[in-house]
Parts: C-alpha cells; structure tokens; sequence
C-alpha cells in the first residue's frame, strides 16, 4: 500500500473543496469497507484521501412527497432497519439485509455502496425497479442523475472525480405490489451473489397490472428486464408462460465466469430465478 495524506474535513463543502484542490489525486473514504481493500491491493493508489466520518449529518432517512430520502452517510444497517424504508419500500430494506454481514453492513454508508459500483452488490437490482436516483454534489453545484444513468462498466460510474453521493432518492413501491429480492449464494451467506433479481408486481382481475424485474451479477452493470416485463405485461401468468417469457433474459446479460460460477451456469440461473421471481410476485405455483 502507498503512503497518502489523510484528510478529515468536517463539512461536505469541505471535502469538496479537497476534492478540487487534489484533482485526480484525491479519493473519498467513507466507510472504507470497499476501498480499504482496493487500497492494500494498490488497485488504488490516491496521494490523498479525503475521509467522511467527521462530516456530520447526511445521515437521515426521511419520507417526503411521494419518496425516501436516504441521507449519504447513513450505514446501510440503517437503511435495512428503518421502519420509514419498510414502510415506504419494503423491497429495498431487504435488498441491503441480504449485504454481507451486519459488521460490514454497520460500517458501510449508502453512498460508499453507490459509487463502489461492483455489478454484484445487492441494492442496485431494487434500485432500478423503483426508480431511484441520487444526489451529486461538488464545488461547481448539484445535479440528481438516474440510478439507471450512472452505472457504466464494472466499477466505473458516470461521477465525475470531484463529486460526491449526498442523497439517495427512492420513490415509494407502488401500493399493493408484492415483492421479493433472490439472492442466489451457493458459498456462504455473506458472500456476494452468484446471480440476483429483485421484482414486484401486481395482478388486477388475474391480470398483470404491473411487473418489473432487475438483475444483478450478470454482466457489467445491474439492469433492468424491461423485454421481459413488456412481455408479461396485460398477460393471465401461469408457470408455462413465465418459463418461455423468462428465456429472453438469457440475451440481455452477459456475465463472467469467477469462483461463483461459470459464465454459463450463470446465463442458465438467470432465466430459472427471474421466472421464479415473477412467479412469487404475481402468485404463480412454482411448476
Ligand atoms: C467482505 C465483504 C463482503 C461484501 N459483500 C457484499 C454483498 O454481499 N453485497 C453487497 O452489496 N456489497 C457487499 N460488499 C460491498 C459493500 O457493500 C461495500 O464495501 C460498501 O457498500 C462500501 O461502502 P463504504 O462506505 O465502506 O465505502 P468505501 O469503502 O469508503 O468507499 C467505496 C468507494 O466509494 C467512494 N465513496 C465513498 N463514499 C462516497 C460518496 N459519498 N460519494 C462518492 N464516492 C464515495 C470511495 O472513494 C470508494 O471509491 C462487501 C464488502 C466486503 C468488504
């Protein structure tokens, strides 16, 4: 691990000036539970970290037109906990449950998670379904850009180097859709996933009102089925129709092989879990 300088401002202002003053040199801390990592194995080699754990407040989860405000520097065994995000967006509490341990989920913030970007992180597959965004800001200003607009690559996110997570925004799941996030882990229990799909859905008069259905560790970014939602969209679902509707999901990963699984054992699970996903969600017995 190289030597760097370690900064602890006390304001986010603060570390955004930082930021601008160590251009390109600088890398935020938060929880470190990611970088600390990244930094022993000099995968990063910053000359100055820019540490968030002085920085008070950005830390609250509240509920507010429609949507959950979750604060950057809340730990994400706060969000899990918070009744307002069980309340509002059940999905997304169990979405950071499953990550890994609660000693890495106490620590962890929700912005550190963000801009990690590792395509297997468990909240990302829910956050796209719900339509989430996040809150950037820097010493030029703020801007909100899509969850489904800033994953790009592994690891690799549209942020700009001088800008920092200070809100996630999470519209509330739509009323009276079920839900379910698979995590799929043959390891352990706290490793991350081998495959993941987060869905909801609803069915009026044995119809399908409303489905959407997000996948993670199958290719660089988390994404969205929306060909698969379309497909089973206005239909009557039965095992049968959910089996060859799943199929077309098969096209849009692209995953890797790794110690979790082969690149197409994954493909393969991809198909089985969101037809399982979709048959929990719209009340369709497993065949
Ligand atoms: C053993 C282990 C197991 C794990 N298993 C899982 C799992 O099963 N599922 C899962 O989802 N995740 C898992 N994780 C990943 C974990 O979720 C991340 O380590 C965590 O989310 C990072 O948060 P942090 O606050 O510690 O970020 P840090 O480690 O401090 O930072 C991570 C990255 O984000 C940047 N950053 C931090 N805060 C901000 C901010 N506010 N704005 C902009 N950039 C910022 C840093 O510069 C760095 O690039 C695991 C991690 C470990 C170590």
């Amino acid at each position: 691990m190289n030597d760097f300088h370690f900064h602890a401002p006390e304001t986010i202002e603060e570390a955004a000036a930082l930021l601008v003053q160590h251009d390109g040199n600088a890398k935020l801390i938060a929880g470190g539970t990611a970088l600390t990592t990244l930094l022993k194995q000099s995968l990063v080699q910053p000359e100055h970290l820019v540490s968030l754990h002085r920085v008070k407040g950005h830390d609250a989860i509240t509920h507010s037109e429609g949507a959950l405000h979750i604060g950057a520097l809340a730990t994400q065994r706060a969000v899990e906990k918070s009744d307002v995000v069980k309340k509002h967006a059940p999905l997304l509490a169990e979405a950071y449950r499953r990550v890994a341990t609660v000693r890495i989920r106490n620590v962890a913030t929700v912005g550190g998670g963000i801009a990690h970007a590792d395509p297997a992180m468990d909240p990302p597959p829910s956050l796209l379904i719900l339509g989430a965004s996040v809150k950037l800001m820097s010493a030029k200003g703020e801007r909100t850009v899509a969850l489904s607009e800033l994953y790009v690559d592994y690891y690799e996110t549209t942020m700009e180097p001088d800008e920092i997570v200070t809100e996630l925004e999470v519209p509330d799941q739509p009323a009276g859709t079920a839900w379910t996030y698979i995590k799929y882990l043959p390891r352990t229990e706290d490793d991350y996933a081998t495959v993941s799909v987060a869905a909801i859905g609803e069915l009026k008069d044995g119809m399908v009102a409303d489905v959407r259905v997000g996948l993670g560790a199958l290719g660089p970014t988390a994404i969205r089925a929306s060909a698969l939602e379309d497909a089973v969209r206005g239909t009557s679902p039965t095992h049968e129709s959910l089996k060859e509707a799943s199929q077309s999901v098969m096209d849009i990963v692209d995953p890797i092989d790794d110690p979790r699984g082969s690149a197409g054992y994954k493909r393969d699970m991809s198909a089985v879990f969101a037809r399982r996903a979709m048959e929990q969600v719209l009340g369709v017995a497993t065949g």
